[in-house]
């Protein structure tokens, strides 16, 4: 737990960026989120503590004037300079409610169509080429690794995701490996689970719920397969839910997994999956001190990414850059961790 020095914080509350000296010269910076906790006055988005002073602004819903009205959960955009200790004082707050987006349909109709389909058929797979079938690895349903990896992401979710929503899998294979489906699906490899302990699969995890939380697949599909997804669409509501338009939705379904599954959803998105998923571990009761190690472990057996390798691992910022983005992330938000 953040130790509180409930003295120091209503004076840092009371401050205004005029009397801290804030010019503007200070690198102003933008993060994006949601509200995920609150603690005193201060507001958790993207995995900072935000604060705000006499001269915030809120933007957004127009009943929303100071973090205390903000509900957990809604859709937080924060401006303002970094402070001392690590959190943001913001100049703008713009909070609104996670309303459904463009593609959030499509997105778990797929997703939940190839997670049934994985589960009935008792192994995950994805499609080779030629388009053939190749089997990943065989579902564990119960037992130890099951129960192990269930009580951890219980520790993990932030307040306004419930349990039913976050479903995680595990898969007998030996690569080291996790994965976060659009519709809360997340899938876990026993070669990670076999090699790493509680912490360590808290990061991976972490990281993993945060790809879900943050709609990671949605936002990449937006930007990346808008003509795709449409024409997808179309056929499905064609088709009606037959069998076909099942499978066709399957397909598309699985066609996404894997693509995030080589690829990552990207440099920015994977940065703030690491940086929000240290959060859920810290806040979740686990040592983030070993955050960094487990990019170290990641870089020992799979060598520095050029490819894709994993996808927990995929390359698109480098393991030495993401230990060096979490040793920072320590610095500033946990520094009692170290
Ligand atoms: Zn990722």
């Amino acid at each position: 737990m953040m130790t509180l020095r409930p003295a120091f914080l209503i004076f840092l509350a009371s401050l205004t960026s005029a009397s801290l000296g804030v010019s503007g010269a200070e690198k102003k910076e933008k993060i994006e989120g949601y509200a995920e906790w609150k603690k005193g006055t201060l507001l958790v988005v993207d995995g900072q503590r935000v604060r705000a002073g006499t001269t915030t602004k809120f933007t957004g819903k127009k009943d929303i004037g100071s973090v205390e009205a903000i509900p957990l959960g809604y859709e937080v955009e924060v401006e303002g300079v970094r402070l001392g200790d690590g959190s943001l004082l913001a100049s703008r707050i713009d909070a609104k409610p996670n309303s459904a987006a463009l593609f959030e349909a499509d997105v778990l109709e797929a997703t939940t169509a190839i997670e049934a389909q994985w589960l009935q058929g008792g192994s995950i797979y994805d499609v080779g080429e030629g388009g053939r079938r190749r089997e990943i690895g065989k579902m564990v349903t119960s037992g130890p690794q099951v129960e192990r990896v269930r009580g951890v992401m219980t520790r993990l979710l932030p307040p306004y995701v419930t349990d039913s929503q976050v479903r995680v899998h595990v898969v007998d294979t030996k690569d080291w490996n996790a994965m976060a489906m659009g519709n809360g699906a997340v899938w876990v490899f026993t070669g990670l689970l076999n090699e790493m302990d509680d912490d360590e699969v808290a990061v991976v995890l972490g990281h993993e719920l945060a790809h879900y939380t943050h709609e990671h697949t949605r936002r990449t599909m937006k930007k990346a397969m808008w003509g795709q997804l449409v024409s997808a669409a179309a056929l499905v509501a064609a088709t009606q839910i037959d069998n076909r338009a099942v499978r066709e939705s399957a397909m598309l379904g699985g066609a996404f997994a894997m693509l995030a599954w080589q690829n990552g959803y990207g440099r920015d998105l994977e940065d703030q999956a690491d940086r929000v998923g240290l959060r859920y571990a810290y806040e979740g009761g686990f040592d983030v001190a070993k955050g960094p190690r487990v990019w170290g472990r990641f870089r020992e057996k799979y060598g520095q990414p050029n490819a894709v390798s994993t996808f927990f691992f995929s390359d698109h910022s480098q393991a030495s850059t993401r230990m060096k983005n979490l040793r920072i992330e320590i610095e500033r938000n946990y520094p009692e961790a170290r």
